[in-house]
């Protein structure tokens, strides 16, 4: 029954590296956000949709909040976040269980302004060793703001993960879908290809490789039943370049390998990846180059 549906924007909250993307990896159990060991990997705000059970989630990956907005992509990464709090149904505002930190105090001071429920997640709790501290840090954390639920959890061992989707569905608007039900992203299968050869660019090239580094996709062409996708890297010194490319040309082999067998596992079919590095001088400081790479 139609007038039963519960539907609802979902933003996931938080500072840099608390676990934002795996949590959202790990409920639409597809490929869609990124993740690696390093903050801010995330650049855009990535909709995934869930439909389950007379409820349907849109959920919203946020680019991260930055306590100094000092480059041009910072900046539009946190007007990024302070327009969607205004724009969702539900916010799941994640912190590190053992740590709190002064830029989770900037977004506890961002969500103030929120007129909609809040779901605090405590997640990494699978990294407290004492878990009767968890009441304490609990009753703690409820007395900073009003929160709608408070959930500790462990997404990556899987601890409670169930329960905050139980939470998230019981505190949704009820109203139709906004989207069909089989869909799962709005992204077109383009971004989902400049998404994983961007996560195994960062896997690869370490920390030698800043986050001046950009993703697009040329060309996107499936014909009896094989992809052909030829995708840019951009970089922005000639020194990132070689660095990308490795000795021999062996890196950037190895991150074409690496995301031809996502692609091909994704997709389900033969992938044709060229991938290509070209330089684009002080990308990250020039909003109008962000805007023509689709940030
Ligand atoms: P984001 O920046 O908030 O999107 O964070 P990510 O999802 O990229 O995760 C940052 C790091 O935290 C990654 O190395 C994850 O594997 C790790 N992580 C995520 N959830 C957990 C958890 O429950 N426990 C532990 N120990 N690590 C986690
Ligand atoms: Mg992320």
């Amino acid at each position: 029954m139609e007038n039963e549906r519960h539907c609802g924007y979902v933003a996931i909250l938080g500072r840099p590296n608390v676990g934002k993307s795996t949590l959202l990896n790990s409920i639409l159990r597809k490929k869609i956000s990124i993740t690696s060991d390093k903050p801010q990997t995330t650049r855009h705000q990535i909709l995934g949709i869930k439909t389950q059970n007379n409820v349907q989630v849109v959920y919203v990956d946020t680019p991260g909040i930055h306590k100094q907005a000092k480059t041009a992509i910072n900046r539009l990464m946190n007007r990024a976040a302070m327009t969607m709090i205004y724009d969702v149904d539900l916010i799941v505002f994640m912190i590190d269980a053992k740590k709190w930190t002064s830029e989770d105090e900037l977004v506890l001071k961002l969500l103030q302004k929120a007129t909609c429920p809040i779901i605090l997640a405590l997640n990494k709790v699978d990294l407290i060793k004492d878990k009767t501290r968890l009441l304490s840090i609990i009753e703690s954390f409820s007395k900073k703001m009003s929160f709608a639920e408070i959930v500790p959890l462990s997404v990556k061992k899987n601890i409670n993960v169930d329960a905050l989707e139980k939470y998230i569905n019981q505190h949704l608007p009820k109203q139709d879908y906004f989207f069909p039900e089989d869909q799962i992203t709005d992204r077109d299968e383009r971004f989902l290809v400049s998404e994983i050869v961007r996560e195994k660019l960062m896997r690869m090239t370490g920390k030698e490789v800043p986050y001046g580094i950009a993703v697009t996709v040329e060309s996107f062409e499936k014909k009896d039943n094989v992809l052909h996708v030829n995708v840019i890297i951009w970089v922005e010194r000639k020194g990132q370049k070689i660095i990308v490319i490795g000795k021999k040309g062996e890196g950037l082999k190895e991150i074409g390998k690496q995301a031809r067998l996502d692609l091909e596992r994704h997709f389900r079919c033969k992938v044709f990846l060229g991938l290509w590095v070209k330089v684009k001088a002080g990308w990250t400081q020039d909003e109008k180059t962000l805007s023509k790479l689709g940030y």
